[in-house]
């Protein structure tokens, strides 16, 4: 039969060394055409469907993962507990995070291995929207509206207009970002003498977390990527 060797194919989809992929594959873990297959030189027809740990593989070039980050873990590889452990049966290895997330934040955070999307998505200049969740310390204010949407000044510069929303409790109110400055949420409140208790990321762009459970990842579907090319 003609086909890539399984543990090639996984390896190059970023699953790992050969080496590993090929213990993924004894272990029982992968599905070709939605059967289990333990070989790892098994010839994998053109076309056929991938599963590692019953989830769907993309065998596409670039990968983009939707992560429901707990409270408690730090955007980084280097420092702990990672966002990466919450990755694991993804290729971890060539993903990148879209902007960061504080250790203490929760919330929507794709990642991708794609760098110009990275980019798109990250420079002010596109304008990307991020809508949080914010619960405060103090009610927010018709004054805070008004300052968020003139534009706040922030290390000297001005911010681009953001827009926050609250419906019957102003202690619980979303703001609409077209930037992703350090800590920004939390320094913006401040500067207007208000203090942040609780931040959740809810949408990034086209993307929402949706009913996705705390703590897991996902691929976007079709339907995500293409909004976001
Ligand atoms: N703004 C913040 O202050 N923190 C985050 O994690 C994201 C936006």
């Amino acid at each position: 039969m003609k086909g890539e060797r399984l543990d090639r194919l996984l390896a190059r989809l970023g699953l790992g060394s050969r080496k590993e992929v090929a213990r993924l594959v004894r272990a029982g873990r992968v599905r070709v055409a939605g059967e289990r297959v333990f070989d790892p030189g098994f010839p994998v027809p053109e076309g056929a469907s991938l599963e590692l740990d019953g989830r769907p593989l993309s065998v596409r070039r670039h990968h983009h993962v939707l992560l429901h980050k707990p409270r408690g873990y730090v955007t980084s590889r280097t420092e702990g507990p990672s966002v990466y452990a919450l990755l694991e049966g993804f290729p971890v290895r060539d993903l990148s995070p879209v902007g960061r997330l504080d250790k203490d934040t929760e919330g929507l955070l794709l990642f991708t291995t794609d760098g110009l999307l990275l980019h798109r998505l990250t420079h002010p200049k596109h304008k990307v929207e991020k809508r949080y969740l914010v619960h405060l310390l103090h009610p927010a204010t018709e004054e805070d509206r008004r300052a968020f949407r003139e534009g706040l000044v922030l290390d000297g510069e001005k911010l681009l207009p953001a827009e926050l929303f609250w419906e019957e409790d102003p202690t619980r109110v979303e703001l609409v970002l077209r930037e992703g400055r350090f800590h920004q949420v939390k320094r913006m409140f401040a500067l207007r003498g208000n203090r942040v208790l609780y931040l959740k990321r809810l949408a990034l762009g086209p993307l929402a977390l949706g009913a996705l459970p705390l703590g897991k990842a996902r691929y976007l579907t079709e339907e995500e990527e293409k909004a976001l090319y």
